[in-house]
């Protein structure tokens, strides 16, 4: 689920009151294909404009079908925001707050009002996600109000979906910290089939809402929910969990001022290669996620986290997104360069500390970042900026919570940096750094010997330049194993004898014959220079002579 940041939305030229109904609604829908699906915003801008002149000359144009038809989105896209409630219908969210939810058939829901799913009481909608919607559901068992997010029946015969959503719950159970929304349990409902995930309900607002109020937050507001989502990083990271869609609109603020972060959908736990969709699609949220992770979904690691969290930060801070741009393409572009801001110069009030923490969160490549969850938060406390109560907050209703009591009454006392997380996280930069020693035999039988780091290793595996059969040592005189023995290389190893097929079963094998052919290449060349330098001889010879 893609959520464009106000500000991008507010850089579209979607034109301005033109009161008709018809008109509004065209409106609304360019809109929310732009924040929901993360469509080209000119395109749509263009195609707004030619169906809008086509309705005021009387003609009977749907503008979802000529977005379809322009391709700018897919049918079923299309259908899904047919289904979605306009956003800006408050009187229709007013009322639908005061009867049951009505499930419309049409979206894929059993037909009539379901009231109940599993055991809990269903009182109305909260919102709407990716795949699916959220309810505010009462559990009578544990006489508490919980929020159930379930998974529409549209989505739900999707396989890649489905395991998604229930791998969601499952790492969701995994989490439990104040700074994070409570997983409680995921079932299916024996009546209507619905799978459904039961939550903590916290009753509040995204930080997405209080940008939308703000334009930005003040400093001391930004970094308490910085902070508290830092700690929810700690939690998860140490849980083996990656995030890997930080960003306001999954950071949900409590009456009392807790920020705990919501949403696992795009979770993996760490090594499980079942966690990924596709290696090579990035999935996430353009405007935060890091640039491997915009490349490769699978290069995520805590990192991206750290990477995704100062993309939060500096949009609170200044209102904006430190890598902006109208489409994904532009924005990983401008990401691959790395160079952004100086947050400072669009909010002049942030102090130069920050512009370094952010530098250090935001960096382009993930050995030089933070390297921790746990470092960032040292960070953070240290520079004493954050807010003990935000100031949207009531001092009353902080004072009701036990966590923010807690918080404010214990001694003050600096966060250490997570020595485990730490160690493990220095030995994966210097793994990361290592260099590897390479011999193999060229197709001719002479041994080669090379040197390279894994990465460096592994590109040239990917274009077959060394033969799977190479041997890999970390030191020159160390103990040579072969490549695919060394768990750094196997999945490089096993993708390259994939793609193979077309080539050559055996990558030795089509490493040598390209090797080969480039040899016979270049015999063919020099005979034909040596030809060529015969000719001139011979013709010089024959001059002189006569
Ligand atoms: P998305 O995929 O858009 O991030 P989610 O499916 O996680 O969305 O949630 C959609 C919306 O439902 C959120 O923006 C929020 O308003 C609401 N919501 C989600 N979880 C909760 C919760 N635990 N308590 C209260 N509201 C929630």
């Amino acid at each position: 689920m893609y959520y464009f940041p106000p500000k991008v939305l507010a850089n579209v030229e979607i034109p301005s009151d033109n009161t008709t109904g018809a008109a509004q609604t065209n409106r609304r829908y360019a809109r929310m294909a732009i924040s929901f699906f993360a469509v080209d915003p000119v395109q749509v801008e263009r195609a707004l404009r030619a169906v809008q002149e086509r309705q005021g000359r009387g003609e009977n144009v749907d503008f979802l079908t000529a977005l379809t038809a322009a391709k700018i989105l897919s049918k079923s896209q299309a259908e899904h925001l047919r289904l979605e409630k306009a956003p800006a219908d408050q009187a229709e969210e007013d009322a639908s707050r005061r009867r049951p939810t009505k499930f419309d058939p049409a979206a894929g829901a059993p037909a009539g009002d379901l009231t109940r799913i599993g055991p809990y009481r269903i009182l109305r909608r909260l919102g709407a996600g990716g795949m699916g919607a959220v309810y505010l559901g009462f559990d009578g068992a544990g006489n508490r109000q919980v929020a159930l997010k379930i998974l529409s029946a549209e989505q739900a015969p999707k396989q890649n979906i489905l395991q998604r959503f229930q791998r969601e719950g499952r790492h969701g159970a995994l989490l439990v910290h104040p700074n994070i929304v409570r997983t409680f349990g995921a079932a299916q409902d024996a009546e209507t089939g619905l799978h459904f995930i039961v939550l903590e309900y916290v009753e509040g607002i995204t930080a997405l809402d209080l940008l939308d109020r703000a334009g930005k937050l003040q400093i001391g507001d930004a970094l308490h929910i910085i902070l508290d989502i830092a700690r929810a990083l700690e939690h998860a990271h140490k849980s083996q969990i990656i995030h890997r869609d930080i960003k306001p609109g999954n950071i949900l603020v409590t009456p009392s001022g807790l920020a705990k972060l919501s949403d696992l959908g795009l979770a993996k736990r760490r090594d499980d290669p079942a966690s990924l969709t596709h290696a090579t699609q990035g999935i996430g949220t353009p405007y935060y996620m890091p640039y491997e992770q915009a490349m490769n979904a699978k290069m995520a690691d805590e990192r991206s986290d750290i990477y995704a969290l100062g993309a939060t930060l500096y949009h609170l801070l200044t209102g904006e997104v430190p890598f902006p741009g109208e489409s994904s393409l532009e924005i990983v572009e401008k990401k691959a360069v790395g160079v952004f801001r100086r947050a400072s110069e669009i909010n002049t009030e942030i102090p130069v500390t920050l512009d370094e923490i952010l530098t250090r969160m935001l960096a382009r490549d993930p050995a030089s970042r933070y390297q921790t969850a746990s470092d960032v938060i040292v960070d953070l406390e240290r520079s004493h900026l954050a807010a003990k109560i935000p100031s949207f907050v009531q001092i009353d209703s902080a004072l009701q919570d036990p966590v923010v009591v807690e918080r404010l009454t214990s001694p003050v006392e600096t966060t250490q940096p997570d020595l485990q997380l730490q160690s493990a996280a220095q030995a994966k930069k210097a793994r990361e750094q290592q260099i590897w020693f390479l011999r193999y035999r060229d197709p001719r039988g002479n041994l080669v010997k090379a040197k390279g780091s894994a990465a460096n290793v592994l590109e040239r595996i990917k274009n077959g330049t060394i033969p799977a059969n190479a041997e890999a040592s970390l030191s020159a005189q160390g103990k040579f194993k072969p490549l695919g023995q060394w768990p750094e290389f196997q999945t490089g190893l096993a993708a390259a004898t994939s793609r193979e097929p077309e080539e050559k079963a055996n990558p030795a094998e089509a490493w040598a014959e390209r090797s080969g052919r480039g040899r016979w290449l270049w015999l063919a060349v020099a005979a034909a220079g040596i030809g060529a330098v015969g000719l001139v001889l011979t013709t010089v010879f024959l001059w002189v002579w006569n």
